[in-house]
């Protein structure tokens, strides 16, 4: 980003401006390497406990952006267009006192608009809960597996199994949802026999990048600190192969220096005199953007 102004008019805006940036890009970023682990299955960003709620809607905005498929938080699903996704609570078997009761309930009152996912770790085991409920509900969606720490041993062989028992009894179209202290290093061997997956404190929580904005230039004359480049820079990028190089703001086209093809201008107008130049994209807009670059 390239700001050129007069810097008093640009001084109280500079640390909300990294602030703004460097947290919901270190979010968004960890996004995209939680969802690449995920191959294929969607991942659904679950962390409103993680965060404070006053900027809830910016860190699921952030996930949303980076790859993940749906938010829990209903505030950040509207400020989205999205419905928000979750699954039935712990609390409300706690409160009805059984698995099923709390699934049939459920899918009475909402199986008509949502697909019934049964969560089967509350009181039971995995197995015989996940049989429970694929029996009680006709086309019940998913099973949420959700295992406490204290009690999972192994959750790819926890799966496994109940994908297994689920099979033999003819339950192959009931999708196995897994949740519970996820991230990139834990999802890759879960691949093979989860469906989707909900993820929280990764995401919510995750380092941010360390972006900093510096002056470079003033009144036309290059000059910065020390350990910094002076002059302004443009940002080039090559259409072919997706290299990036950074060079000063003039020096036109640049070869690419991985495959030899030209590299262009990337930083386009945004805001000049105080008003907008281009319109800002979407939310979904930014988000196919974003998967369409390479993962580094
Ligand atoms: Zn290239």
């Amino acid at each position: 980003m390239m700001i050129e102004a007069n810097y008093r008019n640009f001084a109280p805006l500079e640390t909300p401006l990294l602030g703004f940036l460097s947290q919901s890009s270190g979010i968004a970023t960890k996004a995209r390497v939680v969802t690449e682990a995920a191959g294929e299955n969607p991942v659904f960003h679950f962390g409103s406990r993680r965060m404070h709620p006053s900027i809830a809607p910016m860190i699921g905005r952030s996930a949303f952006i980076g790859g993940c498929d749906g938010v829990a938080v209903t505030k950040t699903a509207k400020e989205l267009g999205l419905d928000p996704v979750g699954t039935i609570p712990h609390a409300l078997i706690l409160l009805l006192e059984d698995s099923t009761t709390a699934t049939g309930m459920f899918e009475e009152i909402y199986g008509e608009e949502v697909n019934t996912v049964a969560l089967v770790d509350t009181f039971g085991d995995e197995k015989f809960e996940a049989l429970e409920n694929a029996d009680l509900i006709d086309g019940l969606n998913a099973v949420r597996l959700d295992t406490p720490s204290s009690r999972r041993g192994d959750m790819l062989e926890i799966a496994q199994e109940v994908r297994w028992e689920l099979d033999l009894h003819g339950f192959t179209d009931v999708n196995i949802f897994i949740s519970g202290g996820l991230d990139e290093e834990s999802i890759p061997e879960l691949n093979e026999v989860a469906d989707a997956y909900g993820v929280g404190t990764a995401i919510s929580s995750a380092p941010v990048v360390d972006f900093s904005l510096d002056i470079v230039e003033i009144e036309g004359e290059p000059v910065s600190k020390r350990g910094k480049k002076s002059g302004a820079k443009q940002l080039y990028l090559c259409e072919e192969c997706n290299q990036r190089l950074v060079d000063s703001f003039g020096a036109g086209k640049k070869k690419c220096t991985g495959c030899g093809g030209r590299a262009e201008p990337f930083m386009k107008p945004l805001l000049k005199n105080g008003k907008l130049v281009k319109s800002y994209p979407s939310p979904e807009e930014i988000k196919t953007y974003s998967a369409s670059q390479p993962f580094l």
